[in-house]
């Protein structure tokens, strides 16, 4: 029985994190006029209502995107011009009234040859996403288990392809599954652009599970983190990361001159901090 609905934290800065770095890979595959393929393991429902019950329950987008849009970022301008299309206008007169998900961001980003791969388990949000994406014959929105969902998809026809993990990790069992899979991905399919995404609520859970990816034999590896505040133990996320699997080359100059602008406007507290780094080498 799944409990996590996406709904109550749409928006937040985990997501601005998040989304910065798949419009970041998106734009930079989009370079080259060939077919690529996005597949995004766990999708969500697609489109957020900031306004709607779930999200104003906890207002975490408040301390996310709202700090953001309407006002006007230059350095976030790609990222910012996606959340634009899903409100009303991207200056300072804009209101924003929803918030994008990884599956309507791509929607906005790929092109009439690029093909999508979804998953969500979830009944509801399953059913939301396909609402959303209904016409739509680049889409492929399937009611089953991402992980095992994506493996079934590698090598992709087009090489080229970004896959996007983004589990709630309810579940600690989750981080083991995360790895696992990865190992059997590259083995199918060495050369795709994988991005993972990660909490940290237990710091020291987050570290080992970094320290798993290092030692898992997988190579190329970069690790983009945002902490917003001190440390907790466990009382709620105090940072958020992506690991990138086969990164653009120009995916970690443009984060470290992203990331302090994030920390600029997200920081709840005097420490908070980022993290640019190559994880594992080439
Ligand atoms: N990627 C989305 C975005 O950026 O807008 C947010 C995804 S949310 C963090 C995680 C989603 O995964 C939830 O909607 C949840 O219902 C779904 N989910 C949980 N376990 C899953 C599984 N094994 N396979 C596919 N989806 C799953």
């Amino acid at each position: 029985m799944l409990s996590y609905r996406h709904s109550y934290h749409a928006g937040n800065f985990a997501d601005v994190l998040k989304h910065v770095v798949l419009v970041e890979i998106l734009q930079y595959l989009k370079r080259k006029d060939s077919a690529l393929e996005y597949i995004d393991s766990h999708a969500g429902a697609g489109l957020f209502d900031l306004h709607s019950a779930h999200a104003e329950k906890l207002a975490e987008y408040r301390d996310g995107i709202a700090r953001l849009y309407p006002s006007v970022v230059p350095e976030l301008a790609d990222y910012l011009a996606v959340v634009a299309e899903f409100n009303q206008g991207i200056d300072s007169n804009a209101v924003l009234n929803h918030y994008p998900g990884s599956p309507m961001i791509a929607r906005q980003l790929l092109r009439p040859q690029d093909k999508a791969s979804l998953f969500e388990l979830h009944s509801n949000d399953y059913e939301l996403l396909q609402q959303q994406l209904k016409g739509d014959a680049r889409f492929r929105v399937q009611k089953q288990d991402g992980l095992e969902g994506l493996l079934a998809l590698l090598p992709p026809r087009s090489r080229r392809a970004l896959i996007l993990i983004d589990p709630s990790y309810e579940l600690k069992t989750e981080y083991q599954q995360v790895l696992d899979t990865l190992i059997e991905a590259q083995r199918k399919f060495a050369s795709g652009i994988y991005a993972i995404w990660y909490p940290v609520i237990e710091r020291q859970r987050t570290e080992d599970f970094i320290r798993q990816m290092q030692q898992s034999g997988i190579r190329n590896i970069q690790r983009f983190e945002l902490t917003v505040r001190a440390d907790t133990a466990g009382r709620g996320m105090t940072a958020a990361g992506m690991l990138v699997i086969n990164p653009p080359w120009t995916l970690l100059q443009t984060m470290q001159a992203l990331l302090p602008v994030l920390v600029s406007h997200l920081a709840r507290d005097p420490q908070a901090f980022y993290r640019a780094e190559v994880l594992v080498n080439e």
